[in-house]
């Protein structure tokens, strides 16, 4: 993880510097709020941050590199909070009248952000783990959307459900690639939807309406997961497009993507208070293997450096 998070240690560098080049007086922590904002950790978590950092170093009574650097590393757990459950359901599940279903896992997000990408990073993940998985191409907004979806799924070697024709109803495809998943006993049915972004009530309605059929063609069980691929790259303003579509679903968790592309690594603080769900998944590079499960002390480590 470490070698691959862009210019990694920023966070830990800019502040270990910060802490233990002599007297720590007024201006180091303004510098050290600095270097929190700018990895993106967000305000909140900078104040609590800072606050705890203050307490914690006075009672430690050392600036020696070492202590501080265990501190910090507590501090930053803690604020991401380890103790969240981030596993994926991903396996059958009984349904109310005893049927074998698919978990079915939805992925919504803003156009751009790697949500195709993901769902053939994550049917690989899943693949490896011998689970099996149908890919439904819900996107069927952009026509290019349900190919590039397809070559994934050909790329690890799932089958994928797509519309005969473009702009089909994308509920009517989710609903297909749920047959289709009991009808071939899957494990996952991975859904790419739509991630245009129309006003909030256009996205609810079309998302709640893939999610409704999806759940028809799980005979009434539930979605397993509904989660919110989100591009670290973009800072507050992909976040704030994120936050739309979690208002406009109920989300159980989020993908980051591209943090091999950031050195604002705080996102992940920040995207998990803002949005109030946990990561379960980072994006590191654009290659089928570039996705692993969010672990929160190797993050952490890495962000040290
Ligand atoms: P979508 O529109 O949300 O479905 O986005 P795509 O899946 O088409 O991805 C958009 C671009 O981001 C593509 O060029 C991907 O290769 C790239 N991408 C996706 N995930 C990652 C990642 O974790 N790291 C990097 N560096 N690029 C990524």
């Amino acid at each position: 993880l470490r070698d691959r998070l862009a210019r990694s240690g920023a966070i830990g560098r800019g502040i270990l510097g910060l802490l233990t080049r002599g007297s720590v007086d007024e201006d180091t922590w303004d510098e050290i709020e600095e270097t929190l904002l700018l990895a993106d950790l967000g305000p909140d978590a900078t104040d609590e941050l800072l606050d705890s950092l203050r307490r914690r170093i006075q009672v430690l009574g050392t600036d020696d590199p070492a202590a501080v650097r265990e501190v910090l590393r507590e501090e930053l757990i803690a604020l991401i909070d380890p103790e969240l459950d981030r596993r994926l359901a991903a396996s059958r599940r009984d349904a109310a009248d005893g049927t074998e279903l698919p978990s079915v896992l939805l992925m919504v997000g803003v156009n751009g952000t790697g949500k195709t990408t993901t769902v053939g990073k994550l049917a690989r993940v899943l693949v490896a783990a011998e689970r099996s998985v149908v890919l439904g191409a819900a996107d069927t907004f952009r026509a290019a959307a349900a190919d590039q979806l397809e070559t994934w799924g050909s790329r690890v070697g799932v089958e994928t459900v797509r519309a005969d024709r473009d702009g089909a109803d994308p509920a009517a495809v989710a609903f297909d690639a749920v047959k289709e998943g009991i009808a071939q006993g899957s494990d996952v049915v991975i859904i790419d939807t739509a991630g245009r972004l129309q006003n909030k009530k256009g996205l609810m309605d079309e998302l709640g309406k893939v999610r409704r059929v999806a759940e028809k063609g799980l005979h009434g069980d539930t979605v397993a997961e509904v989660l919110l691929v989100i591009d670290a790259t973009t800072g507050q303003n992909g976040l704030q497009q994120a936050r739309v579509f979690s208002e406009a679903v109920q989300i159980t968790g989020i993908v980051l993507t591209k943090l091999d592309g950031t050195a604002k690594g705080g996102i992940v603080v920040k995207v998990q208070r803002e949005l109030g769900v946990p990561v379960k998944m980072v994006g590191l590079g654009e290659g089928m293997d570039d996705l692993t499960p969010f672990d929160p002390h190797g993050f952490v480590d890495a962000l040290l450096g």
